[in-house]
């Protein structure tokens, strides 16, 4: 759980015109994969589908990556940083050697992200039946360290986890954890 915002500029903080969609991983660069399962793939169908709801809505939007190519972590955030009043999706799937981690996480690095990142956590676990529950969480990835906009970072579930997998590789799935994310993001603006 996460304590309740307390920021300054409240308003002004959750205002962006454009979300910046990044696919982790892409090419040479597989992400978490077992078998058939490629987190890159996985990331990149979240990612186009939070694009399409995001466009529906009336938002504009950047993705890092739109194909199979791999994007250094630098060059993701410095599209970010460079797309004026925009917010910073990075989407992942997890992995752990203990097979039984399981479910839903989000990071940020910097307060305005902590917000967002409550805002589109509530959301996947409303939405998604996933019971799995890990929180909203400070962490130093580079993507998020590096963004000079509100950022975060969304684990979509375990690669290593059988039931994650399966939940992982049902596109009903793909496109709730997406429109959870797009929902959150509206909600930030508000
Ligand atoms: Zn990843």
């Amino acid at each position: 759980m996460v304590a309740v915002w307390a920021g300054a500029g409240t308003a002004a903080a959750g205002s962006f015109n454009t979300v910046v969609i990044d696919a982790g991983h892409g090419a040479h660069d597989f992400g978490a994969n077992r078998g058939s399962f490629f987190e890159k793939h996985i990331a990149l169908d979240v990612a186009r589908r939070l694009e399409r709801f995001l466009r529906k809505n009336g938002v504009r939007t950047v993705m890092t990556r739109s194909n199979d190519r791999f994007i250094p972590l630098g060059t993701r955030a410095g599209i970010g940083n460079r797309s004026g009043r925009s917010v910073f999706v990075s989407i992942h799937v997890n992995d752990a050697r203990r097979r039984s981690a399981a479910g839903l996480e989000t990071f940020y690095h910097v307060r305005e992200g902590q917000k967002l990142a409550a805002l589109v956590q509530r959301e996947m676990l409303r939405n998604t039946n996933h019971g799995g529950n890990r929180g909203v969480k400070f962490a130093r990835f580079k993507v998020l360290r590096e963004s000079s906009r509100p950022a975060i970072l969304v684990e979509t579930g375990f690669a290593s986890n059988s039931g994650d997998q399966k939940r992982l590789r049902d596109p009903r799935y793909r496109e709730a954890i997406a429109q959870s994310i797009g929902i959150g993001l509206l909600n930030y603006r508000r």
